[in-house]
């Protein structure tokens, strides 16, 4: 049996190889590597795929979020919420600018935000929230949108995992004020390299971050505010365009192999799968589950030729880069908890059922006379 891994990005470049090489000859024929028409291009296509008026790609998804938060006019001394159990980029630009990240737990059975609790997480220098579309799906917006309307909170959409997911029939990427995409070539849209994306309705904010991401600068050596460098770059723009045409089936697939696991893993008393959040469609960029004796499974796993993921091993307040905040192990119960539990299984568009099949039959070995 030939490995398994996490993700394959090769095989779905075989899919589209052709596509790709024209793409980024077009860009090496023309010599327009930053910005121009073939960027304003896929912008232009990405924000009508988030339904929003605007899209300004970026250098990556941490400049997103750190672009949003500089543009909403976050400063030493704000607050700003966010779920504890997320990759650490979501937080580590709130810190950067000099304000305090304020954690929060997690939901059981969706891993995401718990909106109860974001609301005890208010105080007076609260500035606003970043939701995290966790796994390829979305809190509840509607609520949180109402905490923030009646505080006076922004919100901030990371939908770096959630390209071309719904809530509520609205596309993950609109929900928020100003929503940030990372296109690193592991998620569900990915580029050849670094890349992000912020989109938005809100035409002043989008004005303010397009100058901040380009040297505050609407035109050359004018420059109207201070800003730094941060522009997705015309090859990665050109990949992405190719991709994009592909997402929502690729997205399918996905939801099509997260049903298979659901089924045929449901019957493992040792496993919990994950469940689907009410009113979204999850795009499964990662297939979470819970699972007894996660370290010695996803060992078993691994001597198998199958290659799991840990998303994440510790909660953000058990980072050392955040020890200076004072949390306690025990501050976030349900997060601490899930980061010994926590597995990724393989799942890309590209798994075959034959694959899939090996996955599972192994994981039913492993917990056999259990
Ligand atoms: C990947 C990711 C980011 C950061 O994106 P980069 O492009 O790697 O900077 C931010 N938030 C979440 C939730 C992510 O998964």
């Amino acid at each position: 049996m030939e490995k398994i891994p996490l993700v394959d990005l090769k095989a779905q470049y075989r899919a589209i190889a052709t596509q790709v090489h024209q793409a980024i000859d077009r860009v090496i024929e023309q010599q327009a590597f930053i910005r121009g028409s073939l960027v304003e291009n896929f912008e232009s296509r990405f924000a009508s795929f988030c339904s929003t008026r605007y899209c300004r790609g970026v250098g990556n998804g941490t400049d997103a979020i750190m672009l949003s938060l500089m543009a909403l006019g976050v400063k030493p001394g704000d607050e700003v919420i966010l779920p504890v159990n997320t990759f650490i980029a979501t937080a580590e630009p709130i810190a950067l600018l000099g304000a305090k990240p304020v954690f929060v737990d997690c939901q059981k059975e969706t891993y995401l935000i718990d909106v109860s609790a974001v609301q005890q997480a208010i105080t007076d220098r609260s500035k606003g929230i970043i939701a995290v579309d966790l796994y390829g799906q979305c809190p509840d917006y509607d609520a949180l949108r109402e905490i923030c309307d009646e505080n006076g909170l922004f919100l901030i959409e990371d939908a770096a995992q959630a390209h071309g997911a719904f809530y509520k029939g609205r596309r993950a990427g609109s929900l928020g004020d100003v929503a940030c995409f990372s296109f690193y070539p592991g998620k569900n849209l990915g580029a050849y390299g670094d890349g992000g994306a912020i989109t938005t309705d809100d035409q002043r904010l989008m004005e303010r971050i397009s100058l901040l991401s380009d040297h505050g600068s609407p035109q050359k050596y004018i420059h109207k505010i201070i800003g730094t460098n941060s522009r997705l770059d015309a090859m990665q723009a050109a990949v992405l365009d190719v991709k994009l045409n592909y997402i929502d089936k690729w997205n399918q697939k996905r939801r099509d192999l997260a049903a298979i696991y659901d089924d045929a893993l449901a019957y493992i008393d040792h496993i919990y799968t994950p469940k689907q959040a009410p009113h979204c469609t999850h795009v499964y960029h990662l297939y979470v589950i819970r699972a007894n004796r996660r370290d010695e499974l996803m060992e078993f796993l691994k001597d198998n030729g199958i290659f799991c993921g840990i998303h994440y091993p510790y909660p953000l307040h058990l980072s050392e880069a955040f020890s200076y905040l004072g949390y306690q192990e025990d501050d976030f119960p349900v997060a601490s908890c899930y980061a010994r539990r926590l597995l990724s299984l393989p799942i890309y568009p590209e798994l075959t059922n034959e694959q899939q099949l090996y996955v599972i039959e192994k994981i039913r070995q492993f917990y056999k006379g259990d």
